[in-house]
């Protein structure tokens, strides 16, 4: 399988309990190309699990594998995007998704970014700094700049929550395209039934206490999908 779980748990250090286990043995396989959706309710361990996937968060126990090999660190086959853009505030557009490309030319560097930015409909806006772009248009930079590195896997962790709802609609429309032309595998943590119903592929439900897998959800789409509002609605009576 593409992307493997195996038996994973995850413990952070508890000053009363010895340790505090958020997850244990969960287990997940993903293929290639899927775009899967993770709901769960605050503290059921999304993050933490995006970020062990990320390389970002120590395995307490068991194993997580990209193509057969562990992902024991960051690497650029894994992008990772965020509910908060964080963009370097003191670089403008063009430098912060540049800023991933070091191993590149210079020239190289420069055009890449340039793709990416048009790719997310943001070339006239190369100059500009973070803190004169509105908050869809800085997320928008966060997705360039993580697809820049040409991940495999890019993992969303409540990348659209803190947007208005036009915006959103927008942002669900440009991540579908890329989706669908890049390639890319995507693991996207949301709030939102009807954001991961537009999405996904495949909707994976996790519980609280102990934490861990309660729904696994396929769902089957025409390509390339188009799904209209009627269409989630629709759905959302299944689900
Ligand atoms: P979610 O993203 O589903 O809301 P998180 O992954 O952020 O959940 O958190 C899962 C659990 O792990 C929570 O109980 C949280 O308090 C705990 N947790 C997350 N990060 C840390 C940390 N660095 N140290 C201690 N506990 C943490
Ligand atoms: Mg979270």
């Amino acid at each position: 399988m593409y992307l493997e779980l195996n038996n994973v748990s995850k413990s952070f250090p508890h000053e009363e309990h010895g340790a505090w286990e958020v997850f244990s043995d969960i287990n997940l396989s993903i293929e290639e190309h899927n775009f899967v959706s993770i709901l769960g309710p605050s503290g059921c361990g999304k993050s933490t699990l995006l970020a062990m996937i990320a390389g970002l968060e120590s395995i307490t126990s068991g194993e997580i594998l990209l193509e057969d090999q562990p992902v024991a660190k960051p690497g650029p086959d894994r992008g990772m995007v965020f509910q908060q853009p964080a963009l370097f505030p003191w670089l403008n557009v063009l430098e912060n998704v540049k800023f991933p490309l070091k191993h590149l030319s210079k020239k190289d560097q420069v055009t890449t970014a340039k793709n990416y930015l048009q790719m997310v409909h943001l070339s006239r806006f190369t100059q500009s700094y973070p803190h004169e772009l509105s908050g869809g248009m800085q997320q928008r930079v966060a997705i360039a700049r993580a697809l820049a590195m040409d991940p495999k896997v890019l993992l969303m962790d409540e990348p659209f929550g803190a947007l208005d709802e036009q915006t959103r609609h927008i942002l669900h429309d440009e991540l579908l395209r890329i989706w669908s032309e890049d390639q890319k595998t995507i693991l996207f943590v949301t709030h939102s039934i009807s954001e991961a119903i537009k999405l996904s592929d495949r909707i994976i439900v996790m519980g609280t206490r102990p934490g861990r897998i309660i729904e696994d959800l396929s769902i089957t789409l025409p390509r390339p999908r188009v799904r209209t509002d009627a269409d989630v609605i629709a759905m959302e009576q299944h689900v």
